[in-house]
């Protein structure tokens, strides 16, 4: 499926924080280690924040809860 791209940066500041610094690495298999770079988009309905890990450099993959869309039926 194709990728589209959001802009991460239109997010406050507090968010992008956190998801900056809330992270799990696959090659350091730590969580928490915070990431570079990070690129917003979504897939297949999930919204990704990938970066590159700070203390490896391996790209790594934040998914997103739904938090729009869908969710309007749980209500
Ligand atoms: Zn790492």
């Amino acid at each position: 499926m194709a990728k589209q791209e959001r802009d991460f940066y239109q997010r406050d500041e507090e968010e992008q924080a956190s998801f900056l610094e809330q992270t799990w690495c696959n090659n350091c298999m730590e969580v928490d280690l915070g990431m570079t770079d990070p690129v917003e988009y979504e897939q297949d309905g999930v919204i990704m924040i990938e970066g590159k890990c700070k203390k490896c450099g391996e790209t790594v993959t934040t998914e997103l809860a739904d938090e729009d869309d869908e969710s309007e039926w749980i209500d």
